[in-house]
């Protein structure tokens, strides 16, 4: 079969989950035995959100091959278990940098450059997947990001509407809007939706199907109207009413044929349901995981989806050990040589977060010390393991001052030192060490346990920063030893102490590879220690 695309727009309010929607539907589609791909689109003209403040955007997701993304990417990586590349991950920015590099080394023939036809087409290109070589999809889904209506998404809207008209059935649309209640009048409206929808199709796209998202069940006159304001069969007004879970979204969707009209509407034999017993299996089992172990999350984003990964990947790991992991976000700044016992205390363990800058830094340092000297499990992550080295270096080495060279450039002791290669760097954007690198295991230590013994992983990284070699001896000799280091790089990738309960640091994101249906083992492993540690505190 010829590959299907699958458009996913929104309207109304952003912040509907229009991510959580386009993961569902992947797994939908894979559950029925499809080849999927899910990208994004983005309407800012960063090139990438690598260099986003988390307060504007959120994480950055990084994948495998080292560009920095959207968080949706992860929800699409996590629910579906597909590697994405840089391929899924599209702003304005990028589609304009490349036309206007075309521009200049003259492959336009004195054209005059303009958004149609010239950025709609490299749009409609990359939509297409023209230059990703060895593809063989069913579907593609693209996301596209922001709201209808929204000036700067202007072309990617066209682009699709083109898209439609020449590949006809081969593309179904798919719009997201929102259905409010008005307490005072105890009544659910469809007008935003109606204007949405209307929006949508003024720049010539008729939705196939919409998606409604609602605090309150609809019922079907309600879905009726839309129907009919909309232009829409009524078995393709899906309703997205809130869930306990995000995990819930994708059987919610199934049960109402989400997948099922998008078949039908390309032409496709329906066929029978698919069980998709593994994914129910994890949901009675997050149902079920109802004891709570306390996770204390050490960074300085007190911001739901500035954490994104790292807070799914603490969940994931604690559904599949029965346990609802219950996080507190403690604000990094606030942390105090004075307040830091009553801040941490009670917590069954401690993740210090990644991170850039000055900001936050003496808190987490604190933190670290705090759980090494109180033997809390502890997990640093990149920034977090930096500071777990500094603290270990100031408090146990007795180097007084000793710093990351991000932090201080003139400390005396830069166990944290910049790398070598990034050091004739002066661009900030897409200049880190991004991406998966490998990883190899020192046998009997805590972390390769949690590997469950093999030697060589591969994990993905996103630092300017690495432990300090020169400092190596020192720190093994002490306590604190090298577990896991880049084979070609001989780049220490993981600290830990093994005398203590679980105290382990590493200068990777283990965070990006979570998946629901395989957690990452080091949060295995991480909230199995919590669980055993917070048992025996109790
Ligand atoms: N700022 C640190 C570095 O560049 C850590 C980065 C991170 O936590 N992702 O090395």
């Amino acid at each position: 079969m010829n590959t299907k695309y699958i458009f996913i727009t929104g309207g109304v309010v952003s912040s509907l989950g229009k991510g959580i929607i386009s993961a569902s539907l992947g797994k939908l589609l894979q559950a029925r035995g499809f080849k999927v791909t899910i990208q994004k689109y983005d309407p800012y003209i960063n090139i990438d959100p690598g260099t986003l403040n988390p307060y504007e955007h959120g994480e950055c997701y990084v994948t495998a091959d080292g560009m920095e993304t959207d968080l949706d990417l992860g929800h699409y990586e996590r629910f579906t278990g597909i590697h994405t590349t840089r391929d899924n991950s599209v702003t304005t920015g990028r589609i304009y940098k490349a036309v206007i590099d075309r521009e200049r080394r003259g492959d336009y023939l004195g054209k005059t450059i303009q958004v149609v036809p010239h950025i709609t087409d490299e749009i409609k290109r990359r939509m297409l997947r023209k230059d990703v070589e060895g593809e063989q999809l069913d579907f593609v889904i693209t996301e596209v990001g922001g709201t209808i209506g929204d000036i700067e998404s202007a072309p990617f809207m066209e682009a699709i509407r083109q898209l439609r008209w020449q590949l006809g059935r081969d593309v179904v649309c798919i719009h997201l809007t929102y259905v409010p209640y008005i307490r005072a009048a105890e009544e659910l409206k469809t007008k935003p939706t109606q204007h949405s929808v209307k929006e949508l199709q003024g720049m010539g796209i008729q939705p196939d199907i919409v998606v409604l998202r609602t605090e309150c069940h609809l019922d079907d006159a309600l879905r009726m109207k839309v129907a009919s304001f909309c232009n829409v069969d009524l078995e393709c007004v899906i309703q997205s009413e809130d869930l306990p879970s995000i995990y819930d979204v994708p059987v919610n969707m199934q049960k109402q044929g989400l997948d099922a009209a998008i078949l039908r509407k390309i032409g496709i034999p329906v066929g029978e349901t698919p069980a998709m017993a593994s994914w129910h299996a994890f949901l009675e089992k997050q149902k079920n995981a109802t004891r709570e172990v306390h996770v204390a999350l050490v960074g300085k984003y007190d911001l739901q989806d500035a954490y994104k990964s790292i807070r799914e990947s603490l969940n994931l790991a604690g559904i599949y050990n029965d346990v609802k992991a219950k996080i507190h976000f403690i604000n990094s700044e606030g942390i105090t040589p004075e307040n830091v016992e009553e801040r941490l205390s009670g917590m069954a363990g401690l993740v210090i977060c990644p991170g850039f800058g000055q900001r936050g830094i003496e808190g987490k340092i604190l933190a670290a010390a705090y759980a090494r000297a109180h033997d809390v499990p502890c997990f640093g992550i990149c920034l977090g393991m930096q500071m777990m080295v500094v603290e270990f270096a100031r408090n146990v080495l007795g180097l007084s001052g000793a710093n990351s060279a991000e932090i201080d450039p003139e400390t005396p002791h830069n166990v944290i030192d910049m790398m070598e290669e990034q050091k004739k760097i002066t661009q900030m954007g897409g200049t880190m060490r991004p991406g998966a690198y490998p990883c190899r295991l020192r046998p009997d230590s805590r972390a390769s346990q949690a590997y469950s013994g093999v030697e060589d992983v591969r994990e993905r990284h996103r630092h300017r920063y690495e432990f300090n070699n020169r400092y190596r001896k020192d720190y093994e000799g002490a306590g604190m030893q090298c577990v896991g280091v880049n084979p070609d790089a001989d780049l220490v990738e993981i600290v830990e102490i093994p005398r203590l309960r679980w105290y382990i640091g590493t200068q990777f994101h283990p965070e990006y590879s979570s998946t629901v249906l395989h957690p990452h083992p080091l949060f295995m492993s991480f909230i199995k220690a919590c669980i055993e540690y917070g048992t025996a505190e109790a």
